[in-house]
């Protein structure tokens, strides 16, 4: 699979992922009895099976016939459904939530969601029976997932990694033989100056080797470099043209740190904690200037659900926009009278309203059937399209006017199609 495809599955899995999340928070239970499991990719399921068969049988001495009932049954049911897979479970692990939750009128309801193969990997495996479902650890993984190259050197050491999330991941480090400030007897000054440089030019280079070594290969996955030392160095280092020309033009900043060995690396993160929130919100605030600038100026930009979804379906939309914060369903009225279709988008929580086809002024009723998730019907549209979805946050201000002015749906078109 292509790069960039790999990259719309994983903003499609976040969304599926996301929206399951805000589900699970809704749900209380009424007593200690919502069953959560993390499991990473390299424990057996079948462990895991006898984990919960254990479980099973201890919970036959909770005292509340009702709580017992419950976790029983969550259980049960998160056992009939890990039956489904093989010796081990999908890549990156899966996450089981089960539970008896209220459904109002003092009923409850049996709730079962099973998460496969996060964004990031499960790191450990964890069993939770509380009254809430445990959805921490699952809302860290979908955090930002950048990937970051970091550099931090002196003129004695320097050490490569990444920043993989919130993981810094030391990979390769060097030390030098720059001799210090005093020189030896009997050398000349001029001699043991030059020396010096040379033996600092050399060391630059081999950081950069190994930076270029590590970065290069990867630079279009690469969401900026981050470099870190004490001043001068760094800035000798960056001003010398030391790195491939690429990787130069990813660096996002310099920053000071103290150390420079892996601790260093951990440092120029912590010191950098700004730079690299604006890099991300920045990825988004370019794609927003490009569509606010077709929008003034240009003709290759759609915006709102229905026009945006015409446009998709010519197979003219080079980049759907979608916001972050957006939950809506779509409704397909389909008339029988005259056979035109009308969508209208609605509220996540809200019924479904009576409609009148706007071509005929017949009455149509929808079902269930008829209704879906507005995202995911776009997206699935843009798959078959060729279509490439940025989710765009609203912690900026162009984003924030994509959801309340724009409908929450937008587009930059390949080509001007006049819809
Ligand atoms: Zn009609």
């Amino acid at each position: 699979m292509s790069q960039e495809g790999e990259q719309e599955q994983s903003d499609r899995k976040k969304y599926e992922f996301r929206k399951v999340i805000e589900d699970l928070k809704d749900f209380e239970g009424s007593g200690t009895q919502l069953v959560s499991i993390y499991i990473p990719e390299d424990r057996q399921v079948s462990d895991v099976v006898q984990h919960v068969t254990q479980e099973h049988s201890e919970a036959a001495n909770i005292k509340s016939k009702q709580t017992r009932t419950a976790v029983q049954d969550a259980l049960t049911s998160i056992k009939d459904r890990l039956r489904y897979y093989d010796t081990f479970p999908p890549e990156n692990g899966m996450v089981v939530f089960s539970g008896a939750v209220d459904s109002g009128g003092g009923q409850t309801e049996m709730v079962t969601r099973v998460l496969e193969g996060p964004p990031q990997p499960v790191e450990s495996f964890r069993y939770h029976c509380d009254s809430d479902f445990l959805i921490e650890p699952l809302e860290e993984m979908m955090a930002d997932q950048g990937l970051y190259g970091l550099i931090v050197l002196d003129r004695r050491e320097a050490n490569v990694g990444w920043l993989k999330g919130k993981r810094v991941e030391p990979v390769k480090s060097a030390s030098s033989l720059v001799p210090g400030k005093q020189r030896k007897g009997g050398q000349s000054a001029q001699r043991f100056a030059r020396l010096r440089l040379e033996a600092i030019d050399n060391f630059y280079q081999e950081v950069a080797g190994m930076a270029n070594d590590l970065f290069v290969a990867k630079r279009h996955e690469l969401d900026g470099i981050l470099v870190g030392g004490p001043s001068p160095t760094k800035d000798e280092f960056l001003d010398g043209d030391y790195l491939h020309h690429e990787i130069q033009d990813s660096v996002i900043g310099k920053f000071d740190v103290a150390y420079t060995d892996e601790s260093g690396l951990k440092d120029l993160v912590d010191n950098a904690e700004e730079a690299l929130a604006d890099a991300e919100v920045m990825k988004d605030k370019k794609q927003m200037e490009e569509f606010f600038e077709e929008l003034n100026a240009g003709d290759l930009a759609t915006y709102g659900f229905e026009q945006t979804r015409r446009n998709l379906m010519m197979g003219a939309v080079d980049r759907l926009l979608i916001s972050e914060d957006l939950r809506k369903d779509v409704i397909s009225y389909d008339c029988e009278e005259c056979g035109n279709t009308d969508r209208e988008v609605v509220d996540r929580r809200k019924s479904t309203p009576a409609h009148t086809c706007t071509e005929c002024g017949s009455d149509v009723e929808a079902t269930e059937e008829d209704r879906e998730d507005a995202i995911d019907h776009l997206i699935e549209i843009a798959e078959q399209r060729g279509t490439t979805t940025k989710f765009i946050s609203t912690d900026f201000e162009k984003g924030e006017q994509l959801y309340n002015a724009f409908g929450g749906f937008a587009g930059i078109l390949r080509y001007s199609t006049g819809v």
